[in-house]
């Protein structure tokens, strides 16, 4: 993963003398300069290998092509790529490397400016589609380390014999390319060319974003051959103009976390800070996802009844903590008596989980459901769940919208001392002044909006019967002070709403 420092030298740009760096005139052209801060965030599945990835082929085989060295391979299975943003298979055909003259120069595509010292081209075609979506290129960068790149090991031990051998082809020790191509990773795809003639505009670009390791030593081996062999020296082209092209970033679905700001701090960390610190805007295919935007218009009106809330919501609990996970922060409490609702439409009973907030950074966001398209500053999800009969849903969650007023709901004020305090800590307790929930809840929920929906946090299980509030709770602006400041002090709890997803047909 990059870190910060590598976004501070990305200020100090080398000027490079690569060998082509001429711009030229197609609309779609590669290599590109990536903008992160212009990056679209999208879902897609992930990118499937073929088994024959994974296994030794029966040879190997590199040439000096006179621009690069080219891996080819004679398998016994086939090699190709499908699924993630491609929609069919694409074969393998050969990888190759560009490369500079030192640390500062050498790959194509560059992030924000920065250039890494190698990458790899792994070339994929199909030729049942036209003519521009004919080949697949997957991208890895290249950062130095001080451990080598065994995967490569193999191809650089023959590297100095062929490399002023132009066009003879050397067998190599075989290996399993999955051995050099990690599988799974976050990705940047946009639509481009081929970086050496013709240039041709048929290559959708897959970049992946885990950056591989290669040791100086192993880097001085590609620079060596370009001493014997002037087509190898510097033998990237220089970037080419985006041209209102969409560059979008795909992310690895095992890699979700509950917030993406987190995420992509991870993953991006030369994304400056405040900007990766957005909620979670990334539409799910699923098609019962939330949060959605109520349209007070559209919704049907029926008569469904009442919540019944257990004697456990109107008494005092023997134990009422806050305690943050680090994206949120939750209320539990733990009481003689059961804390159970029965919503009308399900003959089973829910149990009372956790109660916690949703908010943003400013008053116009920070709820995961909106109505009407309005954003209130706050919303407060209720989760309860039962197990009992798989026929039902798992969960019902009461969200309550808050909204700024002078005076705030009664309960809220003895939540919030330990707002901050919780959220210093992760997973650490803080004592909440006991009161009772029902007065808290019970009379503000009905009437209600109530729709079958998801999470809004990972898994993203769409097992959830919502039941939102029409009328919003109150909260002072001094008591939504505390969570911002809160925030400060867990930097993931920013904007910690998920985005409203769109509906499907
Ligand atoms: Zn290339
Ligand atoms: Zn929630």
């Amino acid at each position: 993963m990059l870190t910060l420092r590598s976004f501070v030298v990305v200020s100090v740009i080398v000027s490079v003398n690569c060998q082509n760096c001429a711009k030229s005139n197609g609309i779609r052209q590669s290599p590109v300069n990536i903008n992160t801060l212009n990056l679209i965030y999208d879902w897609a599945p992930s990118l499937k290998w073929s088994f024959g990835y994974a296994l030794t082929p029966e040879s190997v085989y590199i040439n000096n092509t006179g621009s690069s060295f080219s891996l080819t391979v004679k398998h016994k299975w086939p090699l190709e790529i499908s699924s993630g943003v491609l929609d069919v298979p694409y074969k393998f055909d050969q990888l190759h490397f560009h490369w500079g003259d030192h640390n500062g120069i050498g790959s194509e595509h560059t992030i924000d400016g920065f250039t890494y010292p190698l990458e790899m081209h792994v070339v994929h075609s199909q030729n049942t589609k036209n003519d521009a979506d004919q080949i697949v290129v997957v991208a890895y960068f290249f950062k130095v380390s001080s451990i080598p790149n065994l995967g490569l090991q193999s191809l650089l031990d023959k590297m100095l014999e062929a490399g002023p051998k132009k066009h003879e082809i050397f067998e190599i020790k075989p290996f399993a390319l999955s051995q050099l191509l990690p599988e799974k990773f976050s990705y940047l795809t946009y639509k481009g060319s081929l970086t050496t003639p013709p240039y041709t505009e048929s290559v959708t670009w897959i970049i992946s974003t885990l950056e591989l390791p290669i040791s100086e030593s192993q880097l001085d081996v590609f620079r060596e051959t370009s001493k014997m062999d002037q087509g190898l020296k510097n033998n990237f082209r220089c970037g080419q103009d985006l041209n209102f092209r969409d560059v979008r970033l795909i992310l690895e679905p095992v890699q979700y976390s509950h917030s993406s700001a987190h995420m992509l701090l991870q993953l991006f960390l030369f994304v400056a800070v405040v900007t990766a610190l957005g909620p979670d805007c990334i539409q799910n295919p699923g098609a019962f996802q939330s949060p959605i935007d109520i349209d007070t218009k559209t919704a049907l009106i029926k008569k469904i009844g009442k919540l019944e809330w257990s004697t456990g919501y109107n008494r005092l609990p023997e134990n009422a903590t806050l305690i943050s996970n680090g994206h949120t922060v939750s209320l539990e409490m733990v009481s003689r008596y059961p804390m159970e609702i029965k919503f009308p439409l399900f003959p089973v009973k829910y149990k009372f989980i956790q109660l916690h907030f949703h908010w943003g950074n400013k008053f116009d966001v920070g709820s995961e459901h909106t109505m009407n398209n309005k954003s209130y500053p706050m919303e407060m999800h209720v989760v309860h769940t039962q197990t009992e009969n798989l026929l039902y849903p798992k969960y019902i969650v009461l969200g309550y919208f808050l909204s700024l007023t002078r005076k705030g709901t009664t309960g809220l004020e003895e939540i919030i001392p330990a707002v901050v305090p919780a959220a210093t800590t992760i997973n650490a307790p803080i004592p909440v002044k006991r009161f009772k929930l029902l007065k808290f809840l019970g009379s503000h929920v009905f009437p209600y909006y109530t729709y079958q929906g998801s999470l809004t946090t990972t898994p993203y299980d769409e097992s959830v019967r919502w039941i939102v509030a029409k009328n919003p709770l109150s909260i002072t602006r001094k008591q939504l002070d505390v969570f911002y400041k809160a925030a400060q002090i867990e930097i993931d709890m920013l904007n910690n709403y998920r985005c409203t997803q769109d509906p499907k047909v």
